[in-house]
């Protein structure tokens, strides 16, 4: 009998409730929490937790061989109670529906957050860009951008660059609406490069807004930035630019990594070296000046501020326990899982939420959006101070509201974007 019963309960499996780690639930569950503070009733939490309109689309492109390929893409308008839909398109194999679903639910509580006149949407095509070239990529793009015009425009839903898409991706999109509609149309994408209605410091607003709310976070938790230990996970437009502005400002940059890994150094390492050896060899990992660390033991890794800039649910039940960071602040969208949250609330670690902590790329979007409707072009020093102040105020009100309600950070961003959002749908009035 002890033999069988052993038997049974290697075969199995745990009977642990194990943690959803689908980001759409996800989602789902941060905006219950809030609904619940602010007491919304059934009707109007249904209105705010449900996707406004989705699109799925097949891409049928020629590939260089000469066979055709079928890619999937979707873009998603969660919410437009508060002005047209912004937000990135993601070109990468683990797209999913809920996936754009839970990162257009994320754009549009994000763009209440910093208060600017826009909802919440999303992209992705599930591709693999790093396998494709640079033609393949154009004629997807252009497809895909045919598919979803009917929905996209300046004053409807605007793209921008996200994971694997970037100002070239943003220009094609841009060539293609506006060849279609007879005009040239700036202001469709925003993300785009310079010479095509980009804005100035646009490319490193992400990384720029992160900094500026650091900072203010650094005050609370009593870090001098000059000497502060950072850690990134994701080299990318967030995180590498991230290092690099970390670095300006006197932090020691102890850990970087990409998809295929990561580098440390206790004694710390240069941004701008990691950046030119990964454009020759593909990554960070094996640069001189640092030993070879796994993206696991890299987020646990002990520091001042830890950086995730990579993708969804870097922390986890499974590592929040070991994480060492006294502040953690979300370049990605959606790294830290809603239990690995009240593990890092318990620790007292200060987190910084995705909603706030990369919220400078879509503000500068937004002054982008602004230069292209009324033909500005604002200097890169008035775009930054533009974004320092809008970052500083946003945190301002998230931390206020964390104060009133005796909440963390994540859960005070979410009452206060909920309830402009809520505000702004109640004025509205529902339709018919
Ligand atoms: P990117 O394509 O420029 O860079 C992504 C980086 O992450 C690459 O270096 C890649 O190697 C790395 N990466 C991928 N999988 C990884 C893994 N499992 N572990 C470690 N590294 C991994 O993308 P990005 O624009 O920098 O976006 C990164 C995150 O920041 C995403 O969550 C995105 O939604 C978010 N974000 C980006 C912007 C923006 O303006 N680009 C704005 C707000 C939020």
């Amino acid at each position: 009998m002890a033999t069988v019963s052993k038997t049974l309960t290697r075969s199995m499996p745990s009977l642990a409730p194990r943690e959803d780690l689908n980001p759409y639930r996800i989602s789902q569950m941060q905006f219950d929490i809030a609904a619940e503070y602010l007491k919304l009733d059934a009707g109007l939490r249904q209105v705010l937790r449900t996707p406004k309109r989705i699109m799925e689309v097949a891409i049928p492109i020629k590939l260089d061989n000469g066979q055709v390929k079928v890619f999937t893409g979707f873009r998603v308008q969660h919410n437009v109670a508060r002005g047209p839909a912004k937000g990135g398109m993601r070109y990468h194999p683990s797209v999913t529906l809920d996936e754009v679903k839970a990162l257009a639910a994320w754009m549009a509580w994000k763009t209440a957050t910093v208060n600017i006149p826009f909802g919440g949407g999303k992209g992705g095509v599930i591709c693999d860009p790093k396998r494709m070239s640079k033609g393949e990529l154009e004629r997807m793009t252009r497809r895909f951008t045919s598919e979803i015009l009917p929905i996209i425009g300046p004053d409807r839903d605007i793209p921008a660059p996200d994971v694997y898409t970037d100002s070239q991706t943003m220009a094609w999109i841009m060539d293609t609406y506006s060849m279609t509609v007879g005009h040239t149309a700036l202001g469709v994408v925003t993300g785009k490069p310079i010479s095509l209605g980009g804005s100035l410091g646009r490319n490193e607003a992400t990384a720029r807004g992160c900094l500026n709310v650091v900072e203010e976070a650094c005050k609370i938790k009593r870090i001098n930035l000059r000497g502060a230990t950072v850690v990134v996970q994701g080299f990318g437009n967030a995180g590498s630019i991230a290092a690099r502005l970390f670095l300006e400002k006197k932090a020691k940059i102890i850990a970087l990594s990409d998809s295929r890994g990561g580098v440390h150094n206790p004694r710390g390492l240069d941004p701008l070296k990691a950046q030119r050896f990964k454009e020759r060899t593909g990554s960070v990992v094996g640069m001189p000046g640092g030993a070879r660390i796994s993206n696991e033991d890299l987020l646990t890794l002990k520091c001042d501020i830890l950086i995730p800039a990579a993708l969804e649910n870097a922390v986890t039940l499974e590592n929040a326990e070991q994480i060492q960071a006294k502040i953690v602040a979300e370049a990605a969208n959606g790294p830290t899982t809603p239990r690995a949250d009240e593990v890092l609330a318990r620790k007292n670690i200060f987190l910084l939420p995705d909603i706030l902590a990369n919220a400078g790329g879509v503000t500068v979007s937004y002054f982008e959006w602004v230069q292209n409707m009324y033909g500005y072009k604002w200097s890169e020093e008035e775009v930054n101070q533009k974004l320092e102040a809008t970052m500083k105020r946003a945190f301002a009100d998230v931390y206020e509201t964390s104060r009133k309600y005796h909440v963390h950070m994540r859960t005070a961003a979410y009452i206060l974007a909920v309830g402009r959002v809520a505000d702004a749908t109640m004025v509205r009035g529902l339709f018919p």
